[in-house]
């Protein structure tokens, strides 16, 4: 979550291993969700169809991919892999087949008011699944139970949206947030992880106020449940919480305070003042290496999120997916924009390309980066369309299309520890795909252009998902 205020210059800011067997099934599809579904057959095959597999490696053209029982059963050249007797054939030609993708920090609540995050979990979901994501971790929450409850409902095909790695509420200290909790001590994260791991949280996320007692403390816990622990830090820096065994960290190095020089422990030094640091910092220099190493060495992930770092920088085009909102926040996102494009003096306009390329200097050393959207900020930020601007953004900063495809694809699943069943596109994984017009190896934004959204072999219908909520996003 990014908090977005008036002032642009003060904008603040484990799943069980499943087996190499096939123990997927094609999901259920219950009454609520058929409306949704385009392709629903025992054995579908895709023909002639380019595979850009989640690997890293280069597209391959006219293949075609056989889906029995929701796993993909063969992989080949359309030459040499035929469709079965009786199966329902999609036609790829003149498309492209993608893993289904894995985004880290995605959310089911939004700012709709002053200090406010409406809950809008059913929409979210169905906008996450239009957009081809079929995994995703909920990077805290603000609800309690909603979370978890999506995604038993999900699971069991009475709802339509992605598999959901469902975080429990945010860790935090003292804060400002009406709708976040307060933790007292150590041994009150560690309550706070066992309530919520009994309750369904299956990762947790720290915030910005928490201290290094404090979320030692719940790492530790949650590493003795079996679950990884992510953070969105302030008042711990990143070395600090690399140290401490954090899993994972948010938002590239946006949020890194190592730099803020007499930083006192434990406590935050306000976002803007971590950013100015990071905005100044020399990616060639020993201080930004050293840390990178330390990442690395400690096999700490970190979640870029350019989408919500792009809505607070001025000059950058209107993103997409805002006529699926209500009219009254499309519009108050809009005047945002133009006062966000007036700003001449924003940080972002230095910051936001030296993010960019800090996070494309950590992947290039070896790190593990891996993708979220975090649709919170100023609101400009909407599910589903922002999953492919994340991909676009990636592309921007200097990965190639397929190497920015596999970050929002196989990192994720191997981060979840399920890269054995989903993230790329092989014989023998389930079919969690994403089949798009066009070929986004060479051209990034026919990412947006969206066919048909595989779920466990379920076909789902981007266009009836986006139009059963389009003009509503911000009642549900
Ligand atoms: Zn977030």
């Amino acid at each position: 979550m990014l908090k977005h205020t008036a002032r642009p210059l003060a904008v603040l800011l484990s799943v069980a291993a499943v087996g190499a067997t096939l123990t997927a099934q094609r999901a259920p599809v219950g009454n609520a969700i058929q409306q949704f579904v385009k392709v629903n057959a025992e054995v579908v095959a895709i023909t002639h169809v380019r595979v850009i597999d989640g690997t890293g490696a280069p597209a391959r053209d006219d293949q075609t991919v056989v889906i029995r029982d929701g796993n993909i059963v063969s992989v080949g050249r359309a030459a040499s892999v035929s469709a079965p007797e009786g199966a329902t054939v999609v036609d790829g030609t003149g498309k492209t087949l993608l893993p289904g993708l894995v985004m880290m920090h995605e959310h089911l609540y939004y700012p709709t008011g002053p200090g406010v995050y409406g809950q809008l979990g059913e929409s979210f979901v169905r906008l996450y699944l239009a957009g081809g994501v079929t995994t995703m971790r909920t990077a805290g929450n603000v609800n309690g139970f909603m979370d978890f409850v999506l995604k038993r409902r999900i699971d069991a095909g009475e709802m339509p949206g992605p598999s959901i790695d469902a975080t429990a509420p945010y860790l935090n200290g003292p804060n400002t947030f009406l709708q976040m909790n307060a933790l007292k001590d150590a041994a009150d994260a560690r309550r706070q992880v066992d309530y919520w791991a009994d309750m369904g949280a299956t990762s947790f996320k720290a915030y910005m106020q928490i201290t290094r007692a404090e979320l030692g403390a719940a790492i530790e816990q949650a590493h003795a449940r079996g679950l990884k622990l992510t953070g969105h830090l302030c008042s711990v820096t990143y070395a600090e919480a690399a140290a401490l065994g954090i899993d994972n960290l948010e938002h590239g190095f946006m949020a890194a305070t190592d730099f803020v020089a007499n930083k006192q422990v434990d406590a935050c030094p306000g976002q803007a003042t971590g950013q100015q640091t990071i905005a100044a910092l020399d990616p060639d220099g020993a201080p930004f290496k050293q840390l990178v190493k330390t990442l690395i060495n400690r096999h700490v992930a970190l979640t870029s999120t350019l989408t919500v770092f792009e809505t607070f920088t001025p000059g950058r085009p209107m993103p997409p997916g805002l006529d699926v909102l209500l009219p009254e926040l499309s519009q108050q996102f809009v005047t945002v924009y133009a006062r966000t494009s007036a700003n001449r003096s924003s940080i972002y306009t230095t910051l936001f390309p030296k993010g960019r390329g800090l996070e494309l200097a950590f992947a290039r050393a070896g790190g593990t980066l891996l993708a979220g959207t975090d649709p919170t900020g100023s609101g400009g930020v909407i599910p589903g369309y922002s999953d492919q601007r994340q991909i676009e953004l990636l592309v921007e900063a200097g990965f190639t299309p397929v190497e920015a495809i596999k970050i929002c694809t196989l990192n994720g699943a191997t981060y979840l520890g399920r890269e054995s069943r989903i993230g790329s596109i092989a014989a023998g994984k389930q079919a969690d795909l994403m089949l798009v017009t066009g070929n986004p190896a060479a051209t990034i934004a026919d990412i947006r252009r969206v066919d048909t959204v595989f779920r466990q072999g379920v076909g789902f219908d981007p266009a009836k998902l986006i139009d059963s909520v389009r003009g509503k996003v911000g009642l549900w």
